[in-house]
């Protein structure tokens, strides 16, 4: 097995205090068993199967999801192999001023945002002025845009597509969507193509194996392979059930004949320098 540089998608937080509300009643309902608890303990064993990862806080009261900034902060403290991101929601009236504090004072290094999840639409004024802020602090910012199990999201601001009139107003911004954007894995390769900084993560995708194929196939036929990020979205997947995900749906896509995905492809994977492509292993801002 490959070992994995980078995993760009990893969550924590416990259920009844940080995972509340509607979503962890869905997730119940989804699935049959609660998999969103985590300690930090926990996570930080789960993660030693990564060179580095990213974890993010989750600012989504309107699902009943609040995994705070300087939670995360204090998690990844003195654990080299860890880096926090944080997550505003754009709604929020001091939105701009929680995101420059996560950055300036808790030393986060992106920003995690879920319009389906935080009920804002992308082309929102209020959200196009927190990413002048995490453009101005060139921070990465990762988008959870795609479908969802929770009955508290909503459905119309979820689409990948919508992406793009962002990523012409931030040329220079980092920014990558979450879990190949699914179900919309061909928009979501369509969008990514046309931006230079624009890249895609395949987190939680191995429990759907077809989708997974697919999502492979179209960014081969798009030839955005290269903007492929590992990610495993754990704890809902882990870093070995993703690898072995990845390995099964480039077999189907060779089995199949839609698209010629190597091993070597999905080592590529695996082996890709996000931190360098998100432009995160430059020196951080000092924290005050
Ligand atoms: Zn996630």
């Amino acid at each position: 097995m490959s070992r994995v540089r980078v995993d760009v998608h990893t969550h924590l937080g416990r259920h009844g205090t940080h995972v509340r509300g509607p979503l962890a009643e869905d997730e119940i309902r989804a699935w049959g068993r609660v998999s969103w608890d985590v300690t930090v303990e926990q996570h930080a064993a789960a993660a030693a199967a990564a060179d580095t990862s990213i974890v993010l806080a989750f600012d989504a009261e309107p699902v009943g999801v609040v995994v705070p900034n300087d939670y995360v902060a204090a998690a990844v403290a003195g654990r080299p192999q860890l880096i926090g991101f944080a997550s505003v929601n754009p709604t929020r009236p001091d939105a701009s001023y929680r995101l420059a504090d996560a950055v300036e004072k808790l030393g986060l290094r992106g920003l995690k945002l879920g319009p389906t999840y935080q009920h804002f639409h992308p082309h929102s004024k209020q959200c196009l002025d927190l990413l002048e802020v995490a453009n101005h602090y060139e921070l990465p910012v990762i988008w959870h845009q795609g479908t969802t199990f929770t009955r508290a999201a909503v459905a119309e601001y979820a689409r990948p597509v919508q992406l793009d009139l962002v990523a012409r107003r931030f040329p220079k911004l980092r920014m990558w969507i979450a879990h190949f954007g699914h179900p919309w894995m061909a928009e979501t390769a369509s969008v990514i193509r046309r931006h230079e900084h624009f890249y895609v993560d395949v987190s939680a995708m191995d429990t759907r194996p077809w989708q997974l194929a697919q999502a492979l196939a179209a960014a081969a036929e798009y030839r955005v392979l290269d903007r492929v990020l590992f990610g495993s979205d754990f704890p809902f997947s882990t870093v070995e059930q993703t690898v072995a995900g990845l390995r099964r749906a480039a077999a189907l896509c060779r089995s199949l004949g839609i698209a010629d995905i190597s091993d070597n492809h999905v080592d590529d994977i695996c082996s890709r320098d996000a931190l360098s492509l998100l432009g995160i292993d430059r020196p951080t801002v000092a924290v005050k």
